[in-house]
């Protein structure tokens, strides 16, 4: 069989961003994982602060320079987000497809970003502000391993069955 026809279980992380709490739109959010056989196996509430900003978005300053990164913790710390560990089979990708682009110009219809955010929200160094794009959501294996690993302990996630996953086992 083909690497590209390996399909895995996978575990990712997946951050509902302020915006999307002061908006009302975590159910609608956390709804359209749900319709894409996505399982909760983690879900936490948490205020971020300096400290855990660093941690979680590690590398942003380097990738996209100390301006990027300030607006973007300062948002981040406008609020709680929810936290939620996501399972499922090739996890990563089928999120990140679901969740669409950074920017909400060039995220297509049919994404939480493409219908839910606006070029409104959408930030930038020149205007001093964030890119308020709903959601985050690991890019990878490697960043959702550290990730998982950086928002939840071992006892916060869980081992449950789906309904599918009763009937078809
Ligand atoms: N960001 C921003 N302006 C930019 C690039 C990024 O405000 O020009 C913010 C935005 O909220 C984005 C986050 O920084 O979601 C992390 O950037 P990344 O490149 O990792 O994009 P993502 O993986 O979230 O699509």
């Amino acid at each position: 069989m083909a690497e590209d026809q390996v399909h895995t279980v996978e575990r990712t992380l997946v951050l509902l961003k302020p915006d999307a709490l002061v908006r009302g739109l975590g159910g609608r959010i956390i709804s359209r994982f749900e319709d894409a056989a996505l399982k909760i196996v983690g879900v936490k509430m948490k205020w971020m602060d300096e400290e855990f900003t660093r941690k979680h978005y590690f590398d942003l300053e380097e990738r996209l320079g100390a301006e990027v990164y300030n607006l973007t913790a300062t948002f981040m710390q406008q609020g709680p987000v929810i936290a939620l560990v996501l399972e499922g089979y090739d996890a990563i990708a089928t999120v990140r497809k679901i969740v669409g682009s950074t920017y909400p110009n060039q995220a297509p219809a049919g994404t939480i970003r493409g219908d839910l955010s606006h070029m409104s929200s959408a930030g930038s160094v020149a205007v001093g502000k964030a890119v308020a794009n709903l959601v985050h959501a690991s890019g990878n294996k490697e960043e959702a391993a550290q990730e998982v690993e950086l928002w939840f302990d071992k006892d916060e996630l869980h081992e449950y069955r789906t309904l599918a996953e009763i009937f078809t086992n």
